[in-house]
């Protein structure tokens, strides 16, 4: 065994279960046992090259940020409050062009603040593949889903960004020679960054054309990645969308984006996604589809979910952040989508700590604490396609006497520990 760890509760990754004085063996990428009540003879020594010892303290689920863009890191405090979308977005293009160094720094420094505050796997949207370093070099689980956009007109732009997320892959991860097979050489392959892989994201139903979700989703899905996407996350986008006008129209002419004779789908967001595009490739279940936001689901859209159960990330203080009509939390639920939390951006969040999204996220009248916890953490481990037994774990200070969850809301909490692949990446005492 690598660690044995001794805490007085943890909280089991499948059931969610609380249990009482266990003792967690940790073997390469694994929780290899778990001992649970009371003492083991001999105390730890002997049970593992290292031991770690705390009294009150739970062991738990390291936390998956579902979505954020490292990428803007750098626009921390930069970007005003009460911008509606359309006025955000451009402040934010502008933003990205910046020196890589100073883009670079704000992934380093924000990968040290996921590591800090209790993450260990992550979900990002990367422009460029950029991330995919800095969170291994963290120790975090990563998954860097390449961003492509455009590809409105048949045939024209989707081929190209297709291109561009593959040179991407050939330039940040190995070679793939699943799919390449003899093709793919060996000498000068780049290796493929530890802990870290690469999935697919296309952009958002309003920036990116059908024929280009279908690459992208049709080689997440055939390559068994992650696809994520940002849908119906304004009123905005929903008018845009379905009849092709107001200020997201001309947003996107200002981008030069040729937009004569769109009158929109006539349809949702969601529904032109889960219904029109995506479709054909939707079975029952489908939690390695990420939809980011779905804040504006109608109630079509709710069947079409409940139909196709992917994850759905709320992103809570980016919510508030934009002044957002309350998450529909019940309605999802009902609809039994996979839930997830992200952070977003730093763009539009002060920060990437999800113990504050939980805390605002637990205001929420429809909110049950236990589920909001599984959302932060093991439903996203479920999106991300990260075996159930994994070590990746976060061990933090118990307030005494408290139920565990509702006391980690209720008072600041110190991270002692955290996991990664069986890898130890924060440790504070
Ligand atoms: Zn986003």
């Amino acid at each position: 065994m690598d660690y044995a760890i001794r805490v007085s509760h943890y909280v089991d990754p499948v059931t969610f279960e609380v249990q009482r004085d266990v003792i967690v063996l940790i073997s390469g990428a694994h929780v290899a046992d778990v001992i649970v009540g009371g003492e083991v003879s001999g105390g730890l020594d002997g049970l593992a090259k290292q031991t770690l010892d705390f009294d009150n303290a739970v062991c738990m689920p390291g936390f998956v940020n579902a979505h954020c863009h490292l990428d803007l890191s750098h626009l921390h405090n930069q970007v005003p409050r009460g911008l509606t979308f359309p006025e955000w977005a451009p402040a934010v293009i502008a933003g990205r062009a910046m020196p890589q160094a100073m883009i670079e720094g704000g992934i380093d420094d924000a990968c040290q603040m996921l590591v800090a505050s209790g993450t260990t796997g992550v979900i990002d949207i990367s422009v460029g593949g950029d991330s995919a370093k800095f969170m291994s070099k963290h120790g975090l689980r990563g998954i860097a889903a390449l961003e492509v956009l455009g590809g409105g007109s048949p045939g024209s732009g989707s081929e190209k960004a297709m291109q561009r997320a593959d040179e991407i892959v050939r330039s940040r991860f190995e070679l793939d020679r699943n799919r390449l097979g003899e093709d793919a050489g060996d000498a000068s392959a780049p290796t493929k960054p530890e802990g870290v892989d690469y999935g697919f994201s296309p952009h958002a139903p309003y920036s990116t054309g059908m024929e280009l979700y279908q690459h992208a989703f049709g080689r997440a899905f055939g390559e068994r990645r992650l696809c994520t996407t940002h849908v119906a996350e304004s009123l905005e986008e929903v008018e845009f969308v379905s009849r092709g006008t107001g200020p997201l129209y001309d947003l996107l002419t200002t981008l030069g984006v040729d937009l004569s004779g769109f009158g929109g789908f006539g349809t949702s967001p969601i529904a032109l996604l889960l219904g029109d595009w995506l479709g054909p490739w939707l079975g029952a279940e489908n939690p390695s589809l990420v939809l980011v936001h779905c804040n504006y689901a109608q109630d079509g859209d709710l069947e079409l979910l409940a139909a196709t159960r992917p994850s759905v990330c709320w992103c809570p203080r980016s919510h508030a952040w934009f002044g957002h009509e309350p998450w529909p939390l019940a309605k999802m639920h009902e609809a039994g989508v996979n839930l997830v939390l992200g952070t977003d951006s730093l763009a539009s969040n002060s920060g990437l700590d999800m113990l504050s999204e939980l805390r605002l996220a637990a205001q929420h009248p429809d909110a049950d604490i236990v589920e909001l916890f599984k959302a932060a953490t093991i439903n996203g481990r479920e999106a991300m396609g990260t075996i159930k037994d994994a070590a990746d774990l976060a061990i933090w200070g118990l307030p005494n006497g408290d139920n565990v969850f509702e006391g980690m809301l209720k008072s600041e909490v110190p991270l002692y520990a955290s996991f990664s692949r069986g890898q130890l990446i924060a440790r504070a005492i």
